[in-house]
């Protein structure tokens, strides 16, 4: 079952301004969701005590919104709230990622599910960056965006056509003829090399570093760093990469720099490469990650480092849900 919230003010107290403004927050709700009115389970409502004129649930029920069930209630008067104010949970078994809705004035409420954000979270191979990220972004109810898998991606294509990396003209003209896509389905990134879904081919450990030493291209970043700015301009997220605090997006506030000692960087990666079949001896996966890092800080273009203003976390003895708190609770700070 997922949970949708949502939030309106009405400017005077009469019914016909409770019917409208519930109706047009509704209808918000179910167009962003992108899901039909049977598509609830129920609808529930509370509203502040100035909001007298008439219920919210009945004037949905007018709205057409009948085929759930639906409540009203009032909420307490707290000192300080926002007046005439009319709040929404509504519940669906569709498997989405909800999208809340905050209208007329509503949206200081939930400032961070309202305004476009994005959180950078930078860090060396291993350092949990991944992990942390889908965890930040399901509580915030946004969206993750894995940058390293579409370096990931071309590097599979140039695998796959057994191009060579260190003849940068050939590399430009794969790349002109190579479309990456990134796209969402029941929340979690499936990222496509030229309309096929590679999501898991690109985790293979011989295309680590392979990425690694395609993203040091000019041609390859330029493309990269473009669309990945678009998806950030279009939706908030927890983008993690290399270079995104830096470059990629260096106006965002939410910036974070994650690592770890290499020992535990490759501690992790080489139980996360079990996980999924790919047997790697630690010390095979220790000095891949050693030339990574080192293959990522000494390119030339957007080297990996940390941004000015990023926030530094050293998760070597941290867990994944310490990590995801301690940003959390930073973000919360910053909103
Ligand atoms: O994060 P992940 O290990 O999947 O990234 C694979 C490689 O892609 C990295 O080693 C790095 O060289 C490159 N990369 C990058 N810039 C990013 C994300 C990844 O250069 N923003």
């Amino acid at each position: 079952m997922k949970a949708i919230r949502g939030a309106t003010t009405i400017e005077r107290d009469n019914a016909e301004q409770v019917k409208v403004c519930v109706k047009e927050l509704l209808d918000a709700i179910f167009k962003v969701n992108e899901l039909t009115r049977e598509d609830a389970v129920c609808i529930i409502f509370s509203s502040t005590k100035d909001v007298r004129s008439f219920y919210p649930a009945k004037a949905a029920r007018e709205a057409g919104y009948s085929s759930c069930a639906l409540f009203s209630a009032e909420e307490p008067d707290i000192k300080g709230a926002l007046k005439r104010c009319i709040r929404v949970m509504m519940l669906t078994e569709k498997e989405i990622t909800p999208k809340h809705v905050y209208l007329h004035g509503a949206a200081m409420l939930r400032q961070d599910l309202t305004k476009i954000i994005n959180i950078a979270i930078d860090g060396p191979a291993g350092s949990g960056k991944s992990t942390v990220s889908k965890m930040v972004a399901s509580k915030l109810g946004i969206l993750h965006l894995d940058t390293g898998a579409m370096y990931r991606a071309f590097a599979l294509k140039c695998f796959n056509e057994g191009a060579d990396t260190s003849d940068e003209e050939a590399i430009e003209k794969i790349i002109s003829a190579t479309d990456i896509q990134v796209k969402y389905e029941n929340g979690v990134q499936h990222t496509y090399l030229d309309g096929n879904d590679v999501s898991e081919s690109i985790r293979k450990p011989e295309i680590s570093l392979l990425a690694s030493t395609v993203s040091a291209l000019k041609c390859v970043r330029e493309k990269m760093v473009e669309q990945q700015r678009k998806t950030a301009e279009s939706m908030s997220c927890v983008i993690d990469g290399r270079d995104i605090g830096t470059h990629v997006l260096p106006q965002t506030k939410f910036k974070f720099f994650l690592t770890a000692t290499p020992e535990v960087r490759a501690t992790r990666r080489a139980e996360e490469n079990a996980a999924k079949g790919f047997n790697q001896a630690y010390e095979d996966v220790l000095s891949e990650i050693i030339k990574r890092d080192k293959q990522d800080k000494t390119r030339k273009i957007s080297p990996l480092t940390q941004a000015d203003d990023a926030v530094f976390v050293d998760s070597s003895e941290m867990n994944a849900e310490e990590v995801a708190q301690f940003i959390l609770n930073k973000v919360q700070e910053k909103i």
